[in-house]
């Protein structure tokens, strides 16, 4: 990663992690799901409300380390407004980004936004699945599941 991008990184994940968006209840939320990360001791509740096959709101609680809530922060961020196929998507993208799975395209990138500056994370293996417990736990949410996720 160049020195450019790192600093991007840093700056978007402390700039996240003192101001979260979208924390705190959503009282008309109908799909909710906990999440855990025990490597790191992060977790979540995640609060979502769907309507029409689209993510008409969204919001997310919880305690743990800069890149969880940062993670967390801009997941609600991008997927607001969504559809449901369009926020898997997205995960999916954001997926092969922070696990080095996949090479995204350029146009891919674009896409991201500035979710793009997770590909940080390559740099820090550990923080993985910091950066994706929000992601999963979305995942989780939308599907109903009733199990909470642990990253284990
Ligand atoms: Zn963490």
């Amino acid at each position: 990663m160049n020195d450019d991008l790192r600093e991007l990184y840093q700056e978007v994940i402390l700039d996240h992690n003192k101001r979260p968006l979208n924390y705190g209840p959503l009282p008309d939320s109908n799909h909710d799901a906990n999440g855990r990360n025990p490597l790191c001791g992060d977790h979540i509740t995640l609060h979502v409300r769907v309507e029409d096959g689209r993510i008409a709101d969204v919001s997310f609680e919880g305690e743990g380390c800069a890149i969880s809530r940062a993670s967390a922060s801009m997941m609600t961020e991008a997927v607001k407004g969504r559809t449901v196929s369009e926020a898997d998507t997205i995960f999916q993208q954001f997926h092969d980004l922070v696990t080095g799975t996949r090479e995204l395209t350029a146009e891919e990138l674009d896409g991201m936004g500035k979710l793009a500056v997770f590909a940080g994370v390559h740099d820090y293996p550990a923080r993985v699945k910091c950066a994706s417990l929000a992601w999963h736990t979305l995942n989780a949410a939308i599907a109903g599941s009733d199990q909470p996720v642990t990253t284990e």
